[in-house]
Order: structure tokens, then C-alpha cells, then sequence
């Protein structure tokens, strides 16, 4: 078991799961979203817009209490401003909480916890060490799911 100030780390990834990736595309200009077809997430300041996934702040903050908590999410590597964005947003949503906690990596299998909740396999969270909470899934459909699991 890996634990740091005798808490167990856990993960958790942004779009789909903190964040509401959808929220934004009803705030952009469909002559915008055309001309970035197939690769809306690389619209500049697309991140910005996104406002939380419901309850997922107020999850945050009850496992912020309990588990040492990272932030864990990938930026497109096309749209720079999405690196920029996902720190804004860190810093509107969560706030003192997620201080220099947030991790943005194509490889979320080098990060090594307990936990990791994800709403999708890629960029590394198939093969994370430690357990994978497909959040979505049949099992964890919602953060409510994931809180009576981990609390
Ligand atoms: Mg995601």
C-alpha cells in the first residue's frame, strides 16, 4: 500500500468526471465548432467554459478530507491553452484544496496510488497500478456511487 501522511492517494481525472466537457460546446458559435470538426476539445479556450459535473465539487472536497487527492487529467496536445485553462479551473473550482495538486500527463499509468477515478481507459489509466473507478460505468454511474464506495 502506498501512503503519504498515512492517507492513500487517490486520482481523479477532469473531462467527464470533475468537469462537464459538454457544458462549453453549448457556449461556442457553430461556426466555430465546424471548423473544428472531429477535434472540438483543440477549440483555443474551449476549457474555460466547462462548469462542474454535479456534485462533483462537493465530492472533491469530502475525499480531500479523508485521502491525499491529486488532480490527474491529459490536455490535447494541439490546443495549448487547454494547459492553461485546466489550471484556471482548478484553481475557480476547488480551490486551496487542489494547491499544486493537479497533474496533467498522457501517462497516468506513471502515477502510482490507490485509486483512480476515470471515466475513460486511455492515456494510460488501463494500465494504472493501483484500481481503476471507471466512473459512468454500471458501477459508479455517478459521484454519489463513488463517495459510498470510498467513504
Ligand atoms: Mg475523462
Amino acid at each position: 500500500m502506498i501512503v503519504k501522511n498515512n492517507k492513500e492517494i487517490i486520482y481523479i481525472d477532469m473531462d467527464g468526471v470533475l468537469v462537464d466537457f459538454t457544458s462549453a460546446l453549448k457556449k461556442i458559435e457553430k461556426s466555430v465548432k465546424d471548423k473544428f470538426t472531429d477535434r472540438l476539445d483543440e477549440i483555443p479556450g474551449l476549457f474555460s467554459l466547462m462548469t462542474p459535473m454535479p456534485g462533483a465539487v462537493n465530492a472533491f472536497n469530502q475525499l480531500a478530507a479523508i485521502y491525499d487527492v491529486y488532480i490527474l487529467s491529459t490536455a490535447p496536445w494541439e490546443n495549448a491553452s487547454a494547459w492553461s485553462d485546466k489550471l484556471a479551473w482548478v484553481k475557480n473550482y476547488l480551490g486551496e484544496k487542489a494547491y499544486k495538486r493537479l497533474i496533467l500527463s498522457h501517462h497516468k499509468n506513471l502515477c502510482h496510488g490507490k485509486y483512480l477515478i476515470d471515466d475513460r481507459t486511455k492515456n494510460g489509466a488501463e494500465k494504472f497500478s493501483g484500481k481503476l473507478l471507471l466512473f459512468g460505468s454500471d458501477e459508479f454511474p455517478n459521484w454519489k456511487s463513488i463517495l459510498e464506495h470510498l467513504l
